[in-house]
């Protein structure tokens, strides 16, 4: 059997007991109590993005976060549109590899991925560019660098773009203002506490007309699929019934928890106490204190230490870490979101320290 880990990584994320036991029923996917359920998710998801179901709908695509990216991109962004991407990191450049397999226009802006989005740069290249469409990464999880959403969002708008944003490692995870954007994508797995499993896209209606026939996937089609939800027929093809089970749980749970204030609160506490001890240990932060998001912390890779030997012992230990993703930079980083505590935390600590000093005990 495999021993349970904690999850140090960026998704997927530890689930509560009670999230995976909510898994353990068999419901029919074209039955009228799973669409009831799918419907209750929706408007429970629309409440907790605190905007109107007037205004926004939530369409779930089946598939990994990845997979309602790429559905939005290649649904959203006509033959004869063109998508300005502004980068700074890997799932920025994800973007433009989406873009390149669905042959859309586009134009791609790198950004140096330790650092924000720069406002100015975004303006002046938002001004300049003849795009329609303007689509950037909220929470870079590459670094774990938060991007200022609302005010980009804004400019956007102010230049008549149509918004497509990856929130996929902050929603749930942090207030946010979501009443400027066009597409939002999140995923079941990151923030939510969920299972993986399922793309959970957020659209404002107005915009979905434009979305008809340009995919060229079937089974990423968003208007397609939006308008399956539409006519109550749910998913077009068989859905993860007990996926959609679990994430109904994790946010319940998030709920009964105090919202996503507090469980901001929360990553902040383990990230705070993190920090503190990992610069008592002499690890450098690879981002500025000001920048770094509280759901996951990138830290240099010390000279003395031999990473695989580091990230096998905590393994051993029953923690994973992850490896970064930043080209030329030795980095690794430590995630703090998903079912984890204080606990967890201060574990995991005395486990590093032990290890640097060379009393850890793991083979
Ligand atoms: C996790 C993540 C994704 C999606 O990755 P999947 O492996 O497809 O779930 C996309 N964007 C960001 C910012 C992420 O953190």
């Amino acid at each position: 059997m495999y021993k349970q880990k904690r999850l140090l990584t960026p998704g997927p994320l530890n689930t509560s007991q009670s999230v995976k036991n909510a898994m353990m029923i068999d419901l029919g996917t074209r039955d009228v109590e799973y669409q009831d359920l799918t419907e209750k998710v929706k408007e429970k998801l629309l409440m907790l993005a605190n905007v109107s179901k007037d205004t926004f709908d939530v369409v779930f695509m089946q598939g990994s976060g990845t997979y309602g990216v790429e559905s939005v991109i290649s649904s959203a962004v006509a033959k004869q549109d063109k998508l300005l991407i502004l980068s700074n990191g890997a799932y920025g450049k994800r973007m433009k590899e989406i873009a390149d397999h669905a042959g859309i226009n586009y134009d791609y802006e790198q950004s140096d991925a330790i650092k924000p989005l720069s406002l100015e740069e975004a303006e002046t290249k938002i001004k300049a560019s003849d795009a329609t469409h303007v689509a950037f990464v909220h929470h870079e999880t590459t670094a774990g660098v938060i991007n200022d959403m609302e005010h980009i969002c804004e400019i956007a708008h102010r230049y008549h773009k149509t918004v497509i944003v990856d929130a996929m490692s902050s929603f749930a995870g942090m207030p946010m203002q979501m009443e400027q954007v066009d597409f939002l994508i999140t995923s079941s797995n990151k923030c939510v506490h969920g299972v993986p499993g399922l793309a959970i896209i957020f659209v404002r209606k107005d915009k979905m007309e434009h979305c008809k026939g340009n995919c060229p996937s079937l089974s990423l089609d968003l208007y397609e699929q939006y308008c399956a939800f539409a006519d109550g027929k749910g998913f077009r093809f068989t859905s993860p019934t007990h996926v959609m089970l679990a994430l109904d749980q994790a946010i319940q749970e998030l709920v009964a928890q105090g919202g996503i204030k507090k469980r901001y609160a929360h990553y902040q506490a383990l990230h705070d106490h993190l920090c503190a001890f990992m610069k008592q240990e002499g690890f450098e932060m690879l981002v500025d204190e000001r920048d770094q998001s509280v759901m996951i912390t990138t830290f240099v890779i010390p000279k003395d230490l031999d990473f695989q030997d580091f990230y096998e012992a905590m393994k051993f230990h029953g923690f994973l870490l992850y490896q970064g993703k930043l080209p030329g930079m030795e980095a690794f980083r430590i995630g703090n979101i998903g079912e984890l505590d204080m606990d967890d935390m201060m574990r995991l600590c005395m486990l590093i320290h032990a290890y640097r000093k060379g009393d850890l005990i793991w083979k």
